[in-house]
């Protein structure tokens, strides 16, 4: 059993030709609506591979609040510590023009996933196997709740995204670390070879379509990518994950859980929406064939 403590967004997405100068209304292509929210994908990347998941997080008590309850059940991922709050759903605003994005996140109700939230998820994280967390919740809840995790020995996967929020005094708490090339260099200001070997079986760097490496405490190891063609890779790094902890708590090792996590990654990346390609485990097994 998988807990997710994390953030879950609606990702307002609006598809423009022309951008509005300011003072200036102008009329769009598309819009559309799409759950995020790097918590909630990696739940849900969990749970359709057939993890038993669940999320710690809050939605605001608006219709979006609804949809994201609604969907995380569809998804079979318990929601009975996601709380409604009085603070609006977090939403990303993203504006596609030409090939530039434009992206404003509010994080609204995931700033009030707090000490308490953890606390009221106490039992539920003792009895967890593995802990997931992001870093799109305040920073002090995370550290309470790797604080909490250490007490009750649980393990965490840390994903640092966005890095900026990361304290490198955390890596003692967290037993998987997964940043991407870009984190890795911005947290540990180091090359990702002598970051890799000071956190040997522990720091794992995904690296785009080549897949991901470690440092196995003698030599490193990378496990190459699933060679593809992309259509939206929005979500892989978050399907990743979700896909390496349902690997782990089957009981294999890194190499063959980032292996199954990169098949994992490779078939999302296929479709659009970071969640709408996530895999059942059936698929993932026919790739690793
Ligand atoms: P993020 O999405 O967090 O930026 P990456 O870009 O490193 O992270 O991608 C995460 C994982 O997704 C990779 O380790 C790999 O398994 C998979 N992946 C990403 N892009 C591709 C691609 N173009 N083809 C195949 N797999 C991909």
């Amino acid at each position: 059993m998988i807990t997710v403590i994390g953030s879950i967004n609606m990702d307002i997405v609006v598809e423009t030709n022309l951008f509005p100068k300011q003072g200036e209304t102008v009329l769009g292509e598309s819009f559309h609506t799409v759950p995020g929210g790097k918590g909630a994908n990696q739940a849900v990347a969990a749970a359709r591979l057939g993890a038993h998941v669940h999320m710690v997080g809050a939605l605001g008590n608006d219709a979006f609040g609804q949809v994201l309850r609604n969907l995380l059940k569809v998804e079979s991922v318990k929601d009975q510590f996601v709380e409604t709050t009085s603070t609006a759903t977090g939403i990303a605003n993203i504006i596609l023009f030409e090939q530039d994005n434009r992206i404003i996140v509010v994080p609204g109700a995931n700033h009030d996933v707090t000490k308490e939230s953890i606390d009221a998820a106490r039992e539920q994280i003792a009895k967890s196997e593995l802990v997931i967390m992001q870093l799109e919740i305040p920073q002090e809840t995370v550290e309470y709740a790797l604080d909490m995790c250490q007490e009750l020995g649980v393990k965490v996967l840390l994903n640092p995204a966005p890095a900026e929020n990361f304290k490198e005094e955390w890596m003692d708490r967290v037993a998987y670390f997964t940043p991407n090339e870009t984190e890795c260099a911005d947290i540990f200001k180091d090359d990702v070879e002598n970051a890799l070997e000071r956190y040997p079986n522990r720091l794992i760097v995904t690296l785009g379509a080549d897949g991901a490496r470690y440092y196995d405490g003698e030599k490193h190891v990378i496990v190459k990518g699933f060679k593809t063609v992309p259509k939206d890779t929005t979500g892989a790094g978050d399907t990743f994950n979700g896909a390496f902890a349902y690997a782990l708590t089957t009981g294999v090792g890194i190499t063959e859980a980032v292996k199954f996590a990169n098949i994992a990654a490779s078939l999302s990346v296929e479709k659009f929406g970071a969640q709408g390609g996530m895999p059942k485990v059936e698929a993932v097994q026919a790739r690793l064939k």
